[in-house]
Parts: C-alpha cells; structure tokens; sequence
C-alpha cells in the first residue's frame, strides 16, 4: 500500500511513499533485534563518537531536512531549521552519555554489591504529525546511547523527515538494524510495536485517547510504556504583570505551529482589574500575526496539517468570538488566529482543539486562578506572569503541570525534563535522566567470604 503525501500550503503531493505491512514491521524488529546483540556491545567511547558523528550530518543537511517539513507539515522555515537543530542537539548531549551511564557500589556486608543500568533491547517510538523531528529525537538520542536499539513508526501524514533520518544515521556509521524506520498505519505498524514481544518499550506521543489504548495493551506484556499526551495548558497573567509584554507574547504561546503543539497555552487567564486592558492589548498582536507562506523567513505561523484537522478546529469557533487574525485564502488548510471569550462551561475551556484558538476568561484572585487552571484532565505546561516572586513560586507550585515558565512561554530544552501530570502523559523525556527510561537497574552481589 502507499500513501500520498501532502503539503498543506498547497495541497499538492510531495510525495508517494509506502507503507509498511505487519509483516514488514516484523522483519524491521527482527533486523532491530539482531543488531541490539553487537550494539549494546560497542565500547562506551565508540557509541557516544557514533552518535556524534550521527549530530554532524544532521547539522550538514540542516538545510535539507528544514525544507522537507516546510513542504511536509506546513513548518515554518524559521520553526523547522530549530528542529532540525534540535535533533542535532540531542544527539550531541546523550552522546556524551554512554561513558557516564554510571552504576552505584553499595555497602553490605560480606562482599561487594554493584548496580549496572542495561539496555531494554528492540525500543518502539510511535511519533506524532505535529513536530516530526524533535519528538522523534528525544526518543532515539537516549534510547540508542543506552545501548538500545530502535523501530520507529513516524505519522502518516509525516513520514519524509524521519526517513531522511534513518539515511543519515547509516551514512554516519551506525549498524543497520541499530534505528529503523518503519513508516506506516498507527493500527498496523503501531500496533505491532505494542504486541510484538521483541519490542521492549514504547514511547508513544500523541492524543490522551490512542496513548490509553496503547498503556492497555502494553500491560499484557508488562511493557514498559512513557506516554506524552495532549493538553490546556493555562496562561496565568496577574493584574501586577508587564501587561503589554503579556498581552504581546501571549500568541506566541498559543499560536506557534497553528497551535498544534501539546504546550500550547490555549487558556489565557486574567486578574479581572486587568482582563479589558489584556484584550485591548491582545489584539493588536493577534492582528499583526503573520500567517502565510511558511517558506518564507517572516511567516510566523503556517497552515494546519489537514482538511480534518481544520474542520475539527473550526467546530470550535462557531461562537464566542472576540476576534482574529488574517489567513490566506485558496489552497492550503489555513485557519486564522482566532480568540475566543467563552462561558466557563464551554467546551473551547475543556478539549484540546490543537488549532490557533485561545480562550481567554477573568480569575477573581490566586486560589480562583489555580482552580481553573487546575480544573483540566490535562497537566502539562503553562506560564504565570507577575512581578510578585514569591506569587510566581507560590503559584507555580501550585499549578499541576510538569513545565511551568514564569514570565515567558518557553517549556522546552534538551538539558531539562519534559513531561506531563494527570491525563497529560506517563515519564519524562529529556533533561539528565532520561536514560533512566530506558535501562534497566541490575543489581548483583559478589562475596568476598574466604
Ligand atoms: P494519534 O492518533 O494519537 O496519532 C499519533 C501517532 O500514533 C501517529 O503516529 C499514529 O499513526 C499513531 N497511532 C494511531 N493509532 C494508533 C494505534 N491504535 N496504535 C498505535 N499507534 C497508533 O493523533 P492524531 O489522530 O494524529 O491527532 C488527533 C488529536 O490528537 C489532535 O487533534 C491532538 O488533539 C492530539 N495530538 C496530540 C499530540 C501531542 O503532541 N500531544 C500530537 C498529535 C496529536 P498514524 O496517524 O500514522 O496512523
Ligand atoms: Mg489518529
């Protein structure tokens, strides 16, 4: 079977690719399985120089991997250079991992006791359409430099830059069967991740509802499973706040990549006395959000991924509109910054739309503004903005999301975790831990009785 893909700024096809069969995902795990034997053997200094030398191409065909998502999902050129950026950077912080993937030497009595973390074995990643590259990084930078090797199932929808990626891996020197594409169905090829009992571990990204399903299926194996799901996250903006930066950063936030980012802040609360003068401030700046031509370096926002992501997006502005942005019209799946101020039961509070859309919606004090940005399944980034420090350590803490920024909206670095509470996810990925979720802790004793 192949499968067209589509630019959504044009809605032309980009390309035919095919796609994988359960058979074919088979002998991808098998090929995985094989190579794990000799991978997980390599001398610490060797994997870390492999994966090194895996960064270098990726920064040599910067240029062509950026292009490949403008044209693929839509990505801005200034968006898709920094992800292509960001799998360079991965790759180069858990190569330095391997020589210090350190086990412990605890005191007992009568002999030596020695913890070791070992690698898992074949590792699934099912990645999502929305960020193709970073989410497929922060999966296979850590999973390899532990000694794992990987299947990875890219999106339908999405599939050229992980294939690239795959290329550049052999070119660079990795063994074949050491990181695998496997493009393909979610129900066929990602499904085969979760049953096949080869697969060790699967990193799934993507919608609360498949994550769950795929949790359900990896507890008949006791797979081990990290999950990063959807959210809502809330921005939190207090009347003592730099009101016009707020109000200025505020689409940034929201509207990056269409809003199709799970950390998109697409709740924005206000301390009342301040809630007329935000929206004053707020639409201006939505106004002067510049919507278009992805390839072209000014554009600060694209189109969305598909006709059923956009019709999916717009059953949610049929009311309570305060304002929006511009869009282009003509081909492509174009949706224009929309702001709504919606009634608290309405259902733009509560669902991930995943489009442009923000709902904006007044707090009374501090415990009113951490109940409505609590008041959500979800739990995985937000923004709190004050002068006040103690208010913003106060209310930081008291927000249940696993990436708060205080007086900004970034959520995301490579040397930090990332991950979600409630409904938002299961594990962190990122930051100085992350090979924690992929080795296994070994304990063994030795006596030193005569
Ligand atoms: P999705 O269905 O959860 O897809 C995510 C990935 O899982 C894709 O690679 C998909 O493959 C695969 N998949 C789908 N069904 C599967 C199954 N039964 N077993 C194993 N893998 C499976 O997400 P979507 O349908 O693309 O998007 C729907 C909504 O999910 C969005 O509107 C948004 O609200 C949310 N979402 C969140 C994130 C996030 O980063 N948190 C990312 C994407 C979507 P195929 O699509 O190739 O079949
Ligand atoms: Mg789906």
């Amino acid at each position: 079977m192949t499968h067209d893909v589509i630019n959504p700024a044009t809605e032309k096809v980009v390309r035919s690719i095919e796609l994988a069969s359960v058979e074919d995902t088979d002998a991808a795990i098998a090929r995985a399985a094989e190579a794990f034997k000799t991978w997980r053997a390599v001398a610490p200094a060797d994997r870390g120089r492999l994966l090194r030398r895996f960064a270098d191409a990726v920064d040599a065909d910067l240029d062509n991997l950026a292009q490949l998502e403008v044209e693929n999902a839509g990505h801005t050129i200034g968006n898709a250079r920094w992800e292509a950026g960001n799998v360079r950077d991965v790759l180069t912080y858990y190569s330095a991992a391997p020589e210090r993937l350190f086990g412990r030497q605890i005191p007992v009595a009568g002999g030596i006791d020695l913890t070791f973390a070992e690698p898992l074995g074949v590792v699934g990643i099912i990645v999502p359409w929305n960020f193709p590259m970073p989410i497929a990084g922060w999966g296979f930078a850590p999973a390899l430099a532990a000694g794992n090797t990987v299947v990875l199932k890219p999106a339908e929808l999405t599939p050229l830059t992980a294939i690239r990626l795959g290329e550049l891996a052999l070119e660079a020197g990795l063994p074949p069967g050491v990181l695998e594409i496997v493009p393909g169905a979610g129900t066929v090829v990602g499904q085969r991740f979760v049953t096949h009992p080869a697969v060790r571990k699967v990193v799934f990204t993507g919608s609360t509802g498949v994550g769950k399903q795929i949790m359900a299926g990896c507890a008949d194996q006791v797979k081990r499973v990290t999950l990063e799901l959807g959210g809502k996250s809330a921005n939190i903006v207090f009347a003592d706040s730099d009101l016009a930066k707020a109000a200025a950063q505020a689409p940034y936030g929201v509207f990056d990549n269409a809003g199709q980012d799970c950390c998109a802040r697409s709740r924005i609360l206000v301390e009342r006395s301040a809630y007329g003068k935000f929206l004053e401030l707020l639409e201006p700046a939505v106004k002067a959000f510049k919507v278009g031509d992805p390839s072209d370096p000014a554009t600060e926002m694209g189109p969305l991924i598909s006709a059923q992501q956009r019709e999916r997006v717009a059953a949610y502005t049929q009311q309570d509109v305060a304002f929006t942005g511009t869009a282009p019209e003509g081909p492509g799946y174009w949706f224009p910054p929309t702001v709504l101020t919606p009634a608290p039961d309405s259902a733009a509070l509560k669902d991930e739309i995943f489009g442009p859309v923000v709902a904006v919606v007044p707090f009374e004090d501090e415990a009113d503004a951490l109940r409505i940005a609590n008041d959500s399944e979800y739990g995985l980034s937000g923004s709190i903005w004050t002068r006040d420090v103690g208010r913003a350590l106060r209310v930081g803490r008291g927000v249940e999301a696993g990436n708060l920024s205080i007086n900004s909206h970034s959520s995301v670095r490579y040397s930090t975790p990332f991950g979600g509470y409630k409904q938002s996810g299961l594990g962190r990925e990122l930051g100085p831990d992350a090979l924690d979720a992929f080795t296994e802790t070994k304990n063994i004793f030795i006596s030193t009785e005569d």
